[in-house]
C-alpha cells in the first residue's frame, strides 16, 4: 500500500487551461499511460457547459473510457448541480466541487455567493444520497490561502466554511492554493486548524507552483497529517497566461520528492516519464514543465519500494 495518494489532475486542471482541445482518442491514451504508471486516482474532466469550456465537451466519453481501466478511481470536477447530474449519470466514482473561500472569487468564477454555493452543495448531496450513494463527494476550498481578486483570505472563514460543508454532509474537504499564494508556515497553520475542527474529513492539498513553493507547501501539509495530494503531469494547468513553472505542482517532481524520502507513492517514475510523450502526441508543441524530467533521476536512485516498478 502506498503511504500517500497522488491524485492526478492534468486531464482536467491542465487541459482546461490550454486553448487547444486534445482529441478524445489522445486523451484516452494519455489517461491510460498515466494509470499505467501506477496513478490510481485521476480527475479526467470537468462537467461544464461546452460553450464555456469546449476542451471538456467529450467529458462523458472520457469518463466511460476511464471506467474501463481496472482499479482506477475516476473523478470529475463539477461546479453545480447540473454538472453533478451529468457526472453521476456518466458513472464517475467521485466528484470535486470547487468552493471559493474568497466570495469575490466565487462571484467572478461561478457567479455565485457563498449562500448560493451552500445551496448548490446541499442539492448535490441530496441527489447523491438519494440515487448515487456510491459516489464520493469532495469539496475543494479554492483560494483558501489567498485570492488574486480580494487579496488575503481570512483563516477563520476557511475554518467556518469547512465546518459548514461537513455539516452539509460532504465526504471530503480539500484546501486549494488556486493562486499560488501559500507559504509553508501558512499551510501548516491552516491545515492544523481545519483538521482540529473537522478531523479526518479534511484530506487533501491542491497546490500550485506559481511562486515556486508548491513542493514546500505539499511537504508542510504532509507533516501535519495530509496524505492526498493533487498534482499535474508536466505541471500543466493553472495559469495559461504566465509561461514557466506556474501551473500545478508537477507530478513527476512530487513523486520524486516522496520516493526519495522513503514515502511510497505507488507510482513508477520511469513509466510516468513515458506518459509525457503520450501527452505531447495529443497536443504537439505544448510546453510541459518539471525539474526531475529536465535533470533526470540521480545516479543510483531507488524508489521507496527499493525497486523500480510498481510494488
Ligand atoms: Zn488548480
Amino acid at each position: 500500500m502506498p503511504d500517500v495518494l497522488i491524485s492526478e489532475v492534468g486531464p482536467r486542471d491542465g487541459l482546461q487551461s490550454i486553448d487547444r482541445t486534445m482529441p478524445t482518442a489522445h486523451k484516452q491514451a494519455w489517461i491510460q499511460s498515466l494509470a499505467d504508471s501506477g496513478l490510481t486516482e485521476i480527475e479526467v474532466c470537468s462537467f461544464v457547459p461546452p460553450k464555456l469550456l469546449p476542451q471538456m465537451a467529450d467529458a462523458a466519453e472520457v469518463v466511460a473510457f476511464s471506467r474501463s481501466i481496472p482499479g482506477l478511481s475516476v473523478t470529475a470536477l463539477v461546479p453545480n448541480l447540473k454538472g453533478a447530474q451529468s457526472a453521476f449519470a456518466a458513472g464517475v466514482h467521485k466528484v470535486t466541487i470547487p468552493f471559493s473561500a474568497s466570495e469575490a472569487h466565487s462571484l467572478a468564477n461561478v457567479r455565485k455567493s457563498h449562500d448560493q454555493m451552500r445551496q448548490e452543495v446541499a442539492a448535490i448531496m441530496a441527489l447523491r444520497n438519494d440515487q448515487f450513494s456510491h459516489v464520493i463527494v469532495e469539496t475543494s476550498l479554492s483560494t483558501a490561502f489567498g485570492c488574486s481578486i480580494a487579496g488575503p483570505v481570512s483563516e477563520d472563514l476557511v475554518v467556518q466554511l469547512s465546518e459548514q460543508l461537513v455539516a452539509l454532509g460532504v465526504d471530503e474537504i480539500g484546501l486549494a492554493d488556486t493562486t499560488g499564494y501559500a507559504n509553508p508556515a501558512q499551510v501548516s497553520r491552516l491545515f492544523k486548524r481545519v483538521l482540529t475542527q473537522v478531523g479526518e474529513r479534511c484530506m487533501s492539498a491542491h497546490m500550485h507552483n506559481t511562486r515556486g513553493l508548491g513542493l514546500a507547501n505539499v511537504l508542510a501539509a504532509y507533516e501535519v497529517g495530509i496524505r492526498v495530494f493533487d498534482s499535474s503531469m508536466g505541471g500543466i494547468g493553472g495559469c495559461p497566461f504566465a509561461p514557466g513553472a506556474s501551473g500545478n505542482v508537477v507530478t513527476e517532481d512530487l513523486v520524486f520528492m516522496f520516493e526519495a524520502m522513503g514515502i511510497r507513492t505507488g507510482v513508477d517514475l520511469e513509466r510516468l516519464m513515458l506518459a509525457r510523450d503520450v501527452f505531447s502526441k495529443g497536443l504537439p508543441d505544448e510546453p510541459t514543465y518539471g525539474m526531475v524530467p529536465a535533470a533526470g533521476l540521480p545516479k543510483g536512485f531507488h524508489s521507496a519500494q527499493g525497486t523500480k516498478g510498481i510494488a
